[in-house]
């Protein structure tokens, strides 16, 4: 299982001027292949109904855009529980195999209108349904996030979910990457020592996968996932990124030296 980082202790964010109307569109899909899953919503009584309509609304709006990004849309029905619950104080949201939730009870959950609120929420669904997405990419039904390192999956996550974000936002993504700047004393930890990382780490999976990625379309990043489906993660990265993965990373720590 995997989760994202306290995320109310990262600075919020200055570039968001836009007013939170501009989210929760959902596109159409480019193409499907039969019926669509579906995305099954579990909500606890006692949540908001603002809360309620949100989840759902960026579930279904970042849903159809990954699809359409990585031309794989869920070939089986995934559960978004809405709790009240706080996540036993932890996290806001925890994604495994088919089914994510979101802590709406947890105390950082925010409880304003503010559009900073609203980006953190966004954030944190639009994150764990990557989750979703690499397991179902892998077909692995269980959401076994041991066969992969904490960075691909996290940075990965944050990765694709900053994508669906800069686009409803009209963020301009050397801004994106900016957001996630990483000072280099926060970066001492390397990456592939980070079992349950902090926001600095979070912040630095993702700089590492979008030093990976460069100009690559997010569908190659579906097909690195895809691949860990069929062989051992590093020999997927190979064949996606035609690199060695202790090479890559021993390059990518060597700038925060
Ligand atoms: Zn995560």
């Amino acid at each position: 299982m995997t989760h994202p980082p306290l995320w109310s202790l990262a600075p919020l964010l200055g570039f968001l001027m836009f007013v939170a109307s501009a989210c929760g569109e959902a596109s159409q899909l480019a193409e499907t292949d039969g019926p669509k899953a579906q995305l099954v919503f579990d909500t606890d009584s006692s949540v908001s109904r603002f809360d309620s309509r949100l989840v759902e609304s960026t579930a279904k709006a970042a849903r159809d855009y990954y699809a359409k990004e990585l031309g794989r849309d869920f070939e089986s029905e995934v559960t978004v529980r809405i709790t009240d619950d706080d996540g036993g104080d932890r996290w806001l949201g925890w994604s495994a195999g088919r089914k994510l939730w979101i802590y709406t009870g947890n105390e950082r959950w925010p409880d304003d209108s503010s559009i900073e609120a609203h980006y953190l929420k966004e954030n944190i669904v639009a994150h764990e349904l990557f989750h979703n997405f690499e397991w179902s990419l892998a077909d692995s039904i269980d959401g076994d996030s041991d066969r992969l390192p904490f960075w691909l999956l996290e940075g990965g996550a944050e990765y694709a979910s900053a994508h669906y974000l800069a686009e409803i936002y009209e963020v301009d993504w050397p801004d994106m990457v900016a957001y996630y700047k990483v000072r280099p004393e926060e970066a001492s930890t390397r990456l592939e020592d980070v079992r349950v990382g902090t926001p600095s780490d979070y912040s630095k999976a993702f700089q590492a996968i979008n030093a990976l990625m460069g100009d690559r379309p997010l569908r190659d990043l579906g097909a690195f996932f895809e691949a860990t489906g069929r062989t051992e993660w590093d020999d997927a990265f190979r064949q996606t990124f035609h690199q060695d993965p202790a090479k890559f990373l021993d390059a990518f720590e060597a700038t925060f030296e």
